[in-house]
């Protein structure tokens, strides 16, 4: 399916197009539709099929640039996913004007604080660091209403259940909670079904 028939728009699609990307991915082609009209997704996807940009097309189109606070939390369990993303989702709202901070641990905290204070739409952060910012008060939670679980298996796996646990208990209760992953065993289930009681399954 071409990109032109998924209601994005014009400054959405150009940057598609920069990119080289002409037809939707099958999981694109699902959850473009679903984070547009408002529903929560659970995401079975494997890495390579799209999966960053079918979170990241329908976001970056829904967020409001007049906004200074971050709106949208894209959790990642590494620092290298979390750069990979920021990528995509700066080049897929480059002609929105969407500006994306990545933040993850090794890192001086002074440098992501800069970048903080600045008008930031995204954050893209390792769980560890992102709960750090929020304790200090330096990354601002109130904004934000969607929230990505990203290669969420491996967040468990390597131990991040009980700060991405933190982190969703700390942000606003009007946000939504979209999990992407490879693979869904029970404790990824459960976590989500936590914090997010109606949604759509999206099976590749
Ligand atoms: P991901 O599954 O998000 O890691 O994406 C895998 C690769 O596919 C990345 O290198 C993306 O840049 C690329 N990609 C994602 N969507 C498309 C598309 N619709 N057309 C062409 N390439 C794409």
């Amino acid at each position: 399916m071409k990109f032109t028939q998924l209601h994005l728009e014009p400054a959405i699609v150009d940057a598609l197009e920069l990119m080289n990307y002409k037809d939707a991915t099958a999981v694109q082609e699902q959850v473009i539709p679903l984070l547009l009209q408002g529903e929560r997704v659970l995401a079975r996807a494997q890495t390579g099929s799209g999966k960053t940009a079918a979170f990241a097309i329908p976001l970056c189109q829904m967020l409001d640039i007049e906004e200074r606070d971050p709106q949208v939390l894209i959790l990642a369990p590494t620092r290298e996913l979390a750069l990979q993303i920021k990528q995509e989702t700066a080049n897929i709202g480059k002609f929105r004007k969407v500006r994306v901070s990545a933040v993850y641990g090794r890192h001086p905290v002074h440098l992501q604080q800069q970048e903080l204070r600045q008008r930031v739409h995204v954050v893209v952060g390792t769980p560890g660091r992102v709960l750090d910012l929020i304790q200090k008060g330096i990354l601002q939670t109130q904004r934000i209403r969607q929230v990505v679980l990203d290669e969420a298996d491996e967040m468990l796996s390597m131990g991040f259940i009980d700060q991405v646990d933190e982190i969703l208990s700390l942000l606003p209760k009007e946000k939504k909670i979209h999990l992407f992953s490879a693979t869904m065993p029970p404790p990824v289930l459960e976590l989500y079904k936590h914090y997010a009681t109606d949604h759509k399954m999206v099976e590749m």
